[in-house]
């Protein structure tokens, strides 16, 4: 029997088998999902300071026969708790490598177009990454200039002189990095300049707050971050034509966010693309 607040000695609980049993059943359908191919990449323009098409965003997105569309928080974790992480970055690789493909083979592509995918944590860390980031490239004959790997702040601040030594060898081969959701993860700033680093995203939650005196102020202070260390700078969840403005103002490299598009499915965003090239 049950007595409220008794559950100290107990070794069962039901609440926590029932969410066990609830990822274990997540974990299977996402595999037979990726056997399915039920995965893909949706792209999310950037665009720069005069409505040019400068790259895009890489973003998964799970289309279930049934259910729909379900968004990544809620099956990346779980991912990489069940070391499915690995497959499902396979298919936004593929994905990217096809849209630049499609790209080059039309001469639709600005000098420095980029693409962006989201790195987390273990695919960082697992030994195979690099290799896996290059084989992917190679067979589709991309340029690793190409592709820009948007890794979180947090990844900064552990095994400082590893993560250095992984992120110069992979930025070597031509790759760029994006630190995403910058401002967030309290890295210590003095470390920056000990990595590889060519871009600054400017976290949405910033540019939500860019209305108030204090919310401009952080924004404006990454700005100049970047530009003292030679970075480029994005800001991400661009929703409103004052927070462009604002942005432009104060000599923002990129902007992304709903304002300009939403992340687009492969042929919606080819049809974007074509409208927002530089004359
Ligand atoms: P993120 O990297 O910070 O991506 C930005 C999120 O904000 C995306 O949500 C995007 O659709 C959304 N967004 C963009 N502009 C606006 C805007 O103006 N307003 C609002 N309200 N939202 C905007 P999404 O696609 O649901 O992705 C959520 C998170 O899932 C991403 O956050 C990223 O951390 C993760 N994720 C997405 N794709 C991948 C992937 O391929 N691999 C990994 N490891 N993580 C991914
Ligand atoms: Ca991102
Ligand atoms: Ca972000
Ligand atoms: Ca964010």
């Amino acid at each position: 029997s049950k007595r409220k607040g008794g559950n100290s000695y107990s070794y069962y609980d039901p609440k926590q088998q029932t969410l066990l049993e609830r990822q274990l059943t997540f974990e299977s359908e996402i595999s037979t999902a990726i056997e399915n191919r039920d995965f893909c990449a949706f792209f999310q323009p950037q665009l720069n300071g005069n409505g040019e098409v400068t790259g895009a965003e890489a973003l998964i997105r799970w289309i279930h026969p049934t259910k729909g569309m379900i968004p990544p928080d809620e099956f990346i974790s779980i991912a990489e708790q069940f070391g499915l992480i690995q497959s499902l970055q396979d298919i936004v690789l593929e994905d990217i490598c096809k849209l630049l493909m499609e790209l080059e083979s039309t001469s639709s592509i600005p000098a420095d177009f980029k693409l962006s995918i989201n790195i987390s944590h273990s695919q960082f860390r697992a030994s195979n990454f690099k290799q896996s980031l290059e084989s992917t490239i190679d067979q589709f004959g991309i340029a690793a200039s190409r592709v820009t790997l948007e890794i979180t702040e947090s990844m900064l601040s552990h095994d400082i002189a590893k993560t250095a030594q992984q992120m110069t060898e992979i930025s070597d081969k031509g790759f760029t990095f994006s630190i995403d959701d910058f401002g967030t993860g309290y890295s210590n700033l003095s470390n920056l300049h000990a990595f590889p680093v060519h871009e600054l995203k400017i976290d949405k939650s910033f540019v939500d707050r860019m209305l108030d005196p204090s919310g401009l102020s952080i924004v404006e202070t990454i700005i100049n971050l970047a530009k003292n260390l030679n970075m480029k700078v994005v800001a991400e969840g661009v929703e409103s034509d004052k927070q462009a403005t604002l942005l432009k103002e104060r000599g923002i490299d990129v902007l992304q966010g709903y304002h300009f598009a939403k992340p687009l499915p492969f042929d919606e965003y080819l049809k974007w693309h074509s409208t927002h090239l530089a004359q």
